[in-house]
C-alpha cells in the first residue's frame, strides 16, 4: 500500500520527513510527499545563507578580520545573506498564516482602486521605481470587494515586484482594474519583460518553483511569491490566470467576486 511504501521511505530519509509523517497521518501520499519536499526545500534555502554567514564570521575571527577593507566587505556580504534569510522567513510566516485563515471569510470592504494607488506610491517611495515605471489603468466605477486588506496589498506588491524584477528596465508595468459585465472584478498586472515558456506556467505557483533559480535569488526572490498569491486568491474565492509569451511579456489576471456577491459565491452559485 502507499502507506507501507511511505514508511520505508521515511525510514531512509531525514528526521524532518519522519516528523512530518507523524503530524499528518491522513494517508494522503501525494500531499505528504509535497509537504516533505517543502520542508526539505525550505531547510535547504535557509541552510545555504546560514553556512555562508558562519563561514564569514569564522574568517573575521582570524587574521583577515584585522584588515578594515576586508571587514567592510565581509560585513556587507553577511548583511545581504541575513536579509535573504529574513525575506524567506517572512514569506514562510505569510504562507502559513494565509493557509490558517483559508476558511475564514475576509473581513474588510476593500476599494482596490485606492489600494492600487497606495501600493504604487509605496513602491515609488521605496526607491525601487521611477514614477513612470508603474502605470495605472483604473476604472473608478469598479465595485468594492470583500477582502483582507493586508493580504490584498501583499498580493499586489508581489505581482508588481515580479513584473519589475523580470521586466525589461525601460518598459512599463501596468496595473489594470475594471469590472466585467458580469460584475466580477478584474485585476491584471502586465509587464513587457522576458516572458515565461509555456511548460513552466502550470508550475509557477508551486512553492520554490523557479524558472531560473540563480536569477531569482540574485534578484532577491524567495520562490514563494506566487504560491502566496495563489493562496490569497483562493481565500478570496477568486481565479488566477497567468499568460505569457517569451520575449514579449507576462500578464497575471485575477478575477474576484464583488462585495455583494461573496455570500452567493459562498453558497456555490457563482463558483467555477
Ligand atoms: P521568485 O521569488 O523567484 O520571484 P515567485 O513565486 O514570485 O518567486 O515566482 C516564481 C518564478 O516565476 C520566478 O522565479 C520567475 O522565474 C517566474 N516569474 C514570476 N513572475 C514573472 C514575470 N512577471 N515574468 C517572468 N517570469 C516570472
Amino acid at each position: 500500500s502507499p502507506d507501507q511504501r511511505w514508511e520505508m521511505r521515511t525510514g531512509e530519509t531525514t528526521d524532518c520527513a519522519r516528523i512530518v509523517h507523524l503530524i499528518d497521518q491522513t494517508g494522503n501520499y501525494a500531499a505528504e510527499r509535497m509537504r516533505v519536499d517543502f520542508v526539505a526545500n525550505a531547510s535547504h534555502e535557509l541552510r545555504t545563507p546560514l553556512a555562508s554567514i558562519l563561514g564569514f564570521i569564522e574568517t573575521l575571527g582570524e587574521e583577515a578580520g584585522a584588515d578594515p577593507a576586508i571587514r567592510t566587505r565581509f560585513l556587507k556580504v553577511m548583511f545581504d545573506e541575513a536579509r535573504r534569510m529574513q525575506r524567506l522567513v517572512e514569506d514562510l510566516i505569510s504562507l502559513s498564516r494565509i493557509e490558517a485563515e483559508k476558511y475564514r471569510l475576509p473581513p474588510d470592504a476593500v476599494d482596490l482602486a485606492a489600494m492600487i494607488r497606495e501600493v504604487r506610491d509605496e513602491i515609488e517611495d521605496s526607491g525601487h521605481a521611477r514614477a513612470s515605471d508603474v502605470e495605472l489603468d483604473i476604472d473608478d466605477a469598479t465595485p468594492r470587494i470583500t477582502g483582507d486588506r493586508a493580504q490584498l496589498s501583499q498580493l499586489i506588491h508581489n505581482l508588481v515586484g515580479n513584473a519589475m524584477k523580470y521586466g525589461r528596465s525601460q518598459t512599463p508595468v501596468t496595473i489594470r482594474l475594471a469590472a466585467e459585465p458580469s460584475g466580477m472584478v478584474r485585476l491584471s498586472i502586465v509587464d513587457e519583460g522576458e516572458g515565461i515558456a509555456p511548460e513552466h506556467i502550470p508550475r509557477l505557483t508551486e512553492r520554490f518553483y523557479r524558472v531560473d533559480a540563480g536569477r531569482s535569488r540574485s534578484l532577491g526572490g524567495t520562490g514563494l511569491g506566487l504560491a502566496i498569491v495563489k493562496h490569497i486568491v483562493e481565500r478570496h474565492r477568486g481565479r488566477l490566470d497567468i499568460s505569457s509569451r517569451v520575449g514579449v511579456g507576462t500578464t497575471v489576471l485575477i478575477v474576484l467576486p464583488p462585495a455583494d456577491n461573496v455570500a452567493t459565491v459562498e453558497a456555490g452559485v457563482i463558483k467555477g
